[in-house]
């Protein structure tokens, strides 16, 4: 089983969202879960059309409440997996508030965040991830906004997961996306994604090989942080209490490279890892940036209800269908 449904796809051919798409179509069913034991939620845009694509169950919402319908459903039934697909309009703009507090709660629900920062439903806005100055249909002169830093501000809800990979990386994707499903918690997740027709081009410094040979940081768990080509080699160092910044490799001895600890106890490290970019402006991690363990919402909503809490296996049974939550 792939869980594709038979609905006709209708995103703009060369869409980034087909990648991640077709992604989750591979990479879901190693998971060992129940077709009807999946839920999609989605808000309004480009990106929500996904639930139609899998033949899971789903749910077309509305505009920035997908995070809270998806709340709902993960207090009342444990033993479904909840993913919500949203984009940088729908999450970051009308759907901010909802964002932060499923993050903050630690719901265990899994959020994609497909940011291709640009408003592509509505044809051509600039949106809350938009780069300063950027020309659209509504920012004629210019957009004078500051863009969020998804990941930041999902640091700063104190997310217990946390993760960026690119649409046209889809060994990248799985290995994010596998990672998040194994989370219990919230796990959010920034996909860069292109939209070819009214943001062309936003992520293709990193996507072409010699581009990108300075400007890609991949984060492995336990790998000292060195990143680019021979010729550039750059090395993740200490900048004092919970501060990063990037040296010149050959300038720095192989012990003072930080080894990349996503389960990092203090949430400035990984914050410090999401504003690389205000020290080197070019430079882009992706992969794991936080992976921390902290009690869930809805677990502690049951706990409280029923007078007892459940152990994590026993969770794992319920949601593989071997045992009841509404039993004992
Ligand atoms: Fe994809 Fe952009 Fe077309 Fe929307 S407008 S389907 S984001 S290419």
């Amino acid at each position: 089983a792939d869980f594709k449904s038979d609905q006709e796809v209708r995103w703009c051919p060369g869409c980034g969202d087909y990648v991640v798409l077709n992604t989750m179509q591979s990479f879901l069913p190693t998971l060992g879960l129940r077709r009807e034991n999946i839920v999609f939620v989605s808000g309004i845009g480009c990106s929500s059309r996904f639930p139609y694509y899998m033949d899971t169950y789903g749910f077309h919402s509305i505009h920035g409440r997908a995070t809270a319908i998806a709340t709902g459903l993960a207090v009342e039934r444990p033993d479904l997996s909840v993913w919500v697909i949203t984009g940088d309009g729908d999450s970051l703009s009308i759907g901010g508030n909802h964002l932060i507090h499923l993050l903050r709660r630690n719901v265990n629900v899994k959020v994609l965040l497909f940011n291709n920062r640009i408003y592509g439903l509505t044809k051509g806005q600039y949106s809350p991830t938009s780069e300063v100055g950027k020309r659209t249909k509504s920012s004629p002169a210019g957009s004078v906004d500051h863009p969020f830093n998804p990941l930041a501000l999902a640091l700063g809800a104190d997310a217990t997961f946390v993760g960026r990979a690119l649409d046209s990386d889809k060994a990248g994707l799985t290995e994010v996306l596998s990672a998040a499903a194994r989370h219990r918690g919230s796990a959010f997740v920034e996909i860069y994604q292109n939209c070819p027709i009214f943001n062309d081009g936003a992520f293709d410094a990193l996507k072409d090989k010699h581009a990108s040979a300075g400007r890609l940081l991949r984060l492995g768990a336990g790998q000292p942080m060195t990143f680019g080509a021979d010729e550039r080699k750059y090395a993740v160092v200490g900048d004092g209490p919970g501060g990063l910044t990037i040296a010149d490799a050959s300038n720095v001895a192989p012990d003072d490279v930080v080894v990349h600890q996503p389960d990092h106890e203090r949430a400035g490290y990984s914050y410090a890892l999401a504003r690389l970019d205000e020290t080197f402006p070019e430079v882009t991690p992706v992969g794991i940036f936080r992976d921390v363990v902290r009690p869930t919402y809805d677990d502690e909503v049951r706990a409280q209800i029923s007078g007892q809490a459940m152990s994590s296996e026993r969770l794992q049974d319920v949601l593989l269908g071997k045992d009841s939550w509404l039993v004992g």
